[in-house]
């Protein structure tokens, strides 16, 4: 592919994933409205203990064009207590099974990891996170969220697609600041900025939170930058399409 050919669809000067970790009622009720409006589509890490609750709506948010992916099945932080082959089949592939049966099967998903651990089992820090590398590909997961790091530089998430770096901008408080500042240093390198959001609620309590009103506001100021907004597995398909 010609060097010409790396460039964001319509031209845009980066790409931007909206991510919405573990089924929560809030996003449903606070985030999507403002998605729709927006007619911006978001990445829905759902975990079964969660979206079973309200099935039909995720359902429906799906048919919508919300990507909708795999975050295990019951949100386990506590890797310890797993063996390999029980974490392989009591959460990723009962996930993916539960996808398949509920949202059509795909074949191929995206991932977040709960918690942002990445290892499982013994060994050091290379040997767990291989262990969960192989366990995440067998299943069919092509690419990962963990909840660190700056922008995504495309090359850099080719070569290292289970560990794609997510930002929680409202980690440390309720303001569209930070996740303003990221935006503005994904677009000066050409990236990929991957936002991470948890409950979206009228008023901020910390722990990763957003209000409503601080994430209408990142909403606004994406949908006015002319950012190329997408689902996370639709803008690796791209970077694997134009940067292979
Ligand atoms: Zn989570």
């Amino acid at each position: 592919m010609a060097q010409g050919a790396r460039v964001w669809p319509g031209g845009a000067r980066a790409a931007v994933s909206l991510t919405y970790d573990d089924g929560l009622n809030s996003q449903l009720d606070n985030a999507v409205p403002d998605l729709d409006r927006l007619g911006l589509k978001g990445t829905f890490f759902l975990t079964e203990e969660n979206a079973h609750w309200r099935l039909g709506d995720w359902q429906a948010l799906a048919q919508r064009g919300h990507e909708v992916a795999n975050h295990t099945m019951t949100h386990p932080c506590a890797l310890n207590g797993y063996t390999a082959s029980r974490f392989e089949h009591a959460e990723l592939d009962r996930m993916q099974g539960y996808l398949d049966a509920h949202f059509g099967a795909i074949g191929e998903r995206t991932f977040a990891y709960p918690c942002g651990y990445l290892g499982l089992g013994h060994g050091d820090r290379r040997e767990r996170f291989g262990r969960y590398r192989r366990l995440l590909q067998r299943s069919g997961v092509v690419a990962a969220r963990t909840t660190a790091g700056g922008p995504n530089r495309p090359g850099e998430a080719l070569a290292d697609p289970l560990r794609l770096h997510g930002f929680e901008p409202t980690y440390d408080g309720d303001s569209p600041a930070p996740a303003l500042r990221y935006l503005n240093e994904t677009i000066a390198q050409g990236g990929w900025a991957i936002l991470v959001f948890h409950e979206v609620l009228p008023r901020w309590h910390g722990d990763g939170d957003a209000s409503i009103a601080t994430h209408r506001s990142i909403l606004d100021h994406l949908a006015a930058t002319g950012l190329w907004c997408a689902p996370m597995g639709r803008v690796f398909d791209y970077v694997e399409d134009r940067w292979a």
